[in-house]
């Protein structure tokens, strides 16, 4: 165990909650909704936010419908647009925080190093850069796409020119009139190439594989609609219910992808229609099925790959000459910035590296070799009285909002359980988890995440689906309505030896 550390307090928590996006902040709002009161909230960085404080690149934005990617317990009558822009969801997220009075709670900069179970104390023995902490129990709210991913190609560290990531996008580096290659065609690069087109000398998209990006039914939301939305909530409502059930019909589809045929079709007509060069729109089509990878909508996309100064290089990125970047084609060409919109890495959270297991193990040593496995994306075997927000196998076409909700409700009632009937430990039965992971893989082969023919971020490196839930968002919550302590080992505070197998 780690030596001890300066601000070391005695004092054991009920509950701590590491990390302050929108999974820790639902987390802190409903414990507290529910009459728990006694936990603690740390967060590495300076303010509330997460991904919304960290991805700050040109267009970035929800691909949701914000009526939806808000809480259900805090809808706001303020978006500028159907999908808001990344400055509003960190202000509403910010604005959440105080509203809810969560604010206070949280300890800022501070990062959590270390988290051990302490079998005898049944207690967590939680090390940040700030001190050390005890807990009954923790939710790891730490993100599930926080890691920039950037291939590992030789030669990258010679490059002359400026390079960065989507998710720390260099505002000091004016583009104008600069030779730019983005690499990769994913969801932010969708979302930042329309921005950045029209700034620069020359643009150079190297795509690997393209994306199904369909329009955006967006629009801007003036004062008279927020005033409206503002005094009748029940439009908000009704359009969240609405999106929720459009939702619903494409979860449908992709978990039973003959009924999406018609909507490939109608996708590559739609394609016909935006692109006129044939040999664009021929680089620019799929060869998956659609809802194989995450389906992404902008109006803007193909016209920016229109644009007389963009060339779409439509083969893989494989290296560097000094300042020439070079395709998997041997095609070559010169730029001054090299701008990676390769996505995260999120077949391993980063949170493994500094929770350990009841037998001391480090969860990313037992997720070297494939990736994490969780009941119902929530509990970890072997790590007890923790709950893991946006685990594995919990993603389902919908917002991540509603899923972190959804979670927040079993956590909520897991903990009040335990303080209720004086629960001292309670651990996810190994034949529980076992056979939850494989009907969640047996179920997941005939989705089109599975069978749709591409390979996906869904993938871990051995070509398991890690991270589709393949039922109806519906099912998950109902699954997560509840804590059933039977698919638990439970042990109680006042017989702490006698392990009960409820
Ligand atoms: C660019 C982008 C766009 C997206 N768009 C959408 C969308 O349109 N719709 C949708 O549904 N989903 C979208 N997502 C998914 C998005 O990740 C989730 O919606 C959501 O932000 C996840 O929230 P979270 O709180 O679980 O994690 P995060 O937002 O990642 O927050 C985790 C927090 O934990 C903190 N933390 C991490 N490690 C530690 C530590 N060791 N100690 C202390 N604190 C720590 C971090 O600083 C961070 O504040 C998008 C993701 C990205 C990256």
């Amino acid at each position: 165990m780690p030596k001890n550390k300066r601000n070391t307090s005695s004092e054991i928590y009920d509950s701590f909650i590491v990390g302050a996006g929108i999974s820790g902040l639902a987390a802190a709002i409903k414990l507290k909704q529910s009459g728990y009161e006694h936990f603690k909230i740390i967060e590495k960085a300076n303010r509330v936010g997460g991904t919304w404080r960290e991805n700050t690149y040109p267009g970035c934005g929800c691909d949701v419908p914000s009526s939806l990617y808000s809480y259900s317990f805090a809808p706001s009558s303020e978006w500028s647009h159907l999908f808001a822009k990344q400055p509003e969801i960190l202000h509403y997220l910010e604005t959440v925080s105080r509203d809810f009075d969560i604010e206070p709670m949280i300890e800022f900069n501070t990062s959590l190093d270390e988290a051990r179970w302490d079998e005898q104390k049944k207690y967590w023995v939680l090390d940040t850069n700030n001190g050390r902490h005890f807990a009954k129990s923790v939710i790891f709210a730490t993100g599930p796409i926080t890691e920039p991913s950037i291939p590992k190609l030789p030669d990258l560290e010679n490059f002359k020119g400026e390079m960065f990531h989507s998710a720390q996008w260099n505002h000091d580096y004016d583009l104008s009139d600069k030779r730019v290659a983005v690499i990769g065609t994913g969801a932010s690069a969708i979302q930042f190439v329309p921005q950045i087109q029209p700034k620069v000398k020359t643009l150079y998209v190297f795509q690997r594989t393209a994306p199904w990006v369909l329009p955006k039914p967006d629009l801007p939301l003036n004062n008279i609609s927020k005033k409206a939305i503002a005094h009748f909530p029940q439009i908000q409502k009704n359009w969240r219910n609405t999106v929720a059930h459009i939702l619903n019909g494409v979860n449908f589809g992709l978990r039973n992808p003959k009924a999406l045929k018609p909507v490939n079709v109608l996708a590559k007509q739609l394609l016909k229609l935006q692109i006129k060069d044939r040999t664009l729109r021929k680089n620019v089509t799929p060869n998956f099925d659609i809802g194989c990878k995450r389906i992404l909508f902008a109006n803007n996309y193909y016209p920016a790959l229109q644009a007389p100064n963009t060339t779409l290089i439509p083969h893989g990125f494989v290296g560097v000459e000094g300042n020439t970047v070079i395709a998997a084609n041997g095609e070559r060409h010169d730029v001054d910035v090299i701008i990676w919109g390769t996505g995260f890495e999120v077949s391993h959270p980063p949170i493994g590296q500094r929770v350990f297991n009841e037998k001391g193990e480090r969860l990313s040593d037992l997720w070297k070799d494939s990736s994490p496995e969780a009941y119902l994306g929530t509990a970890i075997d072997k790590v007890p009285n923790a709950f893991l927000m946006l685990g594995p196998n919990v993603l389902v076409y919908d917002s991540f909002i509603r899923l972190a909700e959804a979670q927040t409700d079993y956590i909520v009632d897991a903990l009040t359980k335990m303080k209720r009937e004086s629960i001292s430990k309670m651990v996810i039965r190994p034949d529980v988890l076992a056979a939850h992971n494989k009907r969640v893989q047996r179920n997941l082969k005939t989705t089109v995440f599975n069978s749709g023919g591409c390979s996906s971020y869904y993938l871990d490196q051995n070509g398991r689906n890690f991270a589709a839930w393949p039922w109806s968002l519906s099912e998950l919550q109902r699954r997560l309505n509840a804590v059933d302590l039977n698919e638990y080992q439970v042990n109680y505070a006042a017989k702490q030896n006698k392990s009960k197998a409820a």
